[in-house]
């Protein structure tokens, strides 16, 4: 027997299919964001370095716009598929509406490995996949971000070659642009302080104080290393935190009872969050198997790593003191892991809320190079506490509402927001 393989697209589909029957969605608005408003998808013909053309696929899903431009990032990966860029699409357009920016949801990719391309490359794929985009794109249509395997100064050629097709500087078109050339300060910081800032929201309706909590937390990038940072800040013990050993193939948990200390840490850590273990344990680190973080006796899991961290397999080893997992990661949690979470009263911060300060601060991005003026980190931050708070408030008002868990509040109230613009405008 074949088994059928894994179609992301398909499970977001059968994700809000679920949601829809909560809500009691009327059939017509059912149809409509079960699927994408517009998908493109065509050649860019691209001469390389050895003289050949090669003809590479590109994609843009605008799943909805309804509530404002599209927006969502691009990703260059060799299996990329147009169901898969469906899929991300969809959940865009959920994550903005929890967020409750006024963006919708999108993606797009090429079909390619940056590692096999040279820099020259790559910058011919970024002008031809706008090239192919001129018209569908654009601050007030959607806009493009970076995602796997594209960073910066991809995003820049991307801009270039709009702006030249346009005749005017867009800044506004895409994100992720480098500080100094339409980048927003703060956005580093964005996700992993965004983590904390629902945290803090949820020890306060547990009435637990953050001085009295001890957090472990699974990976140490981007997301884990500010988290990790600004809980310390507001009072809270890290004692474990792990990473991915690229040399010996596996993970590695770190752990120091009294805490971590960041910035001593990050000085054995290399630009991909790998943690030197020699170093670590000179530095008095008692170094364990990776799978290690999710079984100390800590009041708060923070996986913030990669996806399918938190299963049926896993689950029974976390300790009865954790009350409450932030998802910074996406997608850490399997359903199965979820349910058991659920029954143990375990507080869950869902990943697209807990992690939505990543686009929350890119639609700051945007409004400042809309404006072509600039805002202070400490501005850019105070105003993602906001955004950040306001929405777990939502969250967790309907939840407790309802008497159901926060990831269903969040999808629930993230796609009722999308019907109602849908509604409003008298699509549906
Ligand atoms: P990153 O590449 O900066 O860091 C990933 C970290 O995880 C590294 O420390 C790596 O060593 C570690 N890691 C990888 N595999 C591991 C494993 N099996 N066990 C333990 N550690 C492991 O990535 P990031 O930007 O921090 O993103 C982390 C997660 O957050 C991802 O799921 C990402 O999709 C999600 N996310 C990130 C952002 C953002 O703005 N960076 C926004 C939303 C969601």
């Amino acid at each position: 027997m074949t088994s059928k393989p894994f179609n992301p697209f398909e499970m977001a589909q059968t994700q809000f299919d679920s949601i829809a029957e909560k809500l009691a969605l009327d059939e017509g608005t059912r149809q409509l964001l079960r699927y994408p408003l517009r998908e493109y998808s065509f050649a860019i013909p691209v001469r390389m370095d050895d003289g050949k053309i090669q003809v590479f696929r590109g994609f843009r899903v605008q799943h909805n716009d309804a509530r404002g431009p599209a927006k969502g990032g691009i990703r260059f990966h060799p299996l990329e598929t147009l169901d898969t860029v469906r899929a991300l699409s969809m959940w865009m357009t959920w994550k903005c509406a929890i967020a409750d920016i006024p963006l919708g949801g999108a993606k797009g990719g090429v079909v390619c490995d940056p590692h096999n391309l040279s820099q020259r490359e790559q910058e011919k794929i970024c002008r031809g996949w706008v090239r192919q985009l001129a018209r569908n794109v654009g601050p007030a249509v959607d806009i493009p971000a970076p995602d796997v395997m594209t960073s910066a100064q991809h995003m820049l050629w991307i801009l270039d070659e709009f702006e030249s097709i346009h005749g005017e500087r867009l800044p506004g078109t895409i994100t992720g642009k480098p500080v100094g050339m339409g980048g927003s300060l703060g956005r580093t910081e964005a996700t992993g302080f965004g983590v904390v800032f629902t945290l803090r929201e949820a020890l306060k309706q547990l009435n637990i104080r953050a001085k009295d909590t001890t957090a472990s937390i699974q990976g140490f990038g981007n997301v884990a290393q500010y988290a990790a940072r600004l809980f310390q800040q507001i009072g809270g013990t890290v004692t474990c935190v792990s990473s991915w050993d690229q040399q010996d193939k596996t993970s590695y948990a770190f752990r120091k009872r009294d805490g971590v200390d960041i910035d001593q840490l990050l000085s054995v850590t290399d630009r991909f969050g790998g943690i030197d273990k020699g170093k670590a344990r000179e530095l008095g680190y008692e170094v364990l198997p990776g799978d290690e973080w999710i079984s100390q006796p800590v009041d708060i899991l923070i996986p913030a790593a990669i996806e399918n961290q938190i299963t049926a397999d896993n689950v029974g080893r976390i300790s009865r003191q954790v009350k409450v997992v932030a998802e910074g990661a996406n997608g850490p949690t399997t359903p199965e892991a979820d349910a058991v979470l659920w029954e143990s009263k375990v507080f869950q911060i869902p990943d697209f809320l807990a992690n939505a300060g990543g686009v929350v601060c890119s639609y700051f991005e945007q409004v400042q190079s809309n404006m072509n003026y600039y805002w202070t980190k400490d501005d850019v931050l105070g105003r993602l506490d906001v955004k950040m708070t306001s929405a777990f408030a939502a969250v967790s008002e309907l939840a407790t509402k309802r008497k159901i868990s926060m990831r269903d509040a969040a999808y629930m109230i993230a796609v009722d927001r999308v019907a109602k613009a849908c509604r409003d405008r008298g699509w549906v």
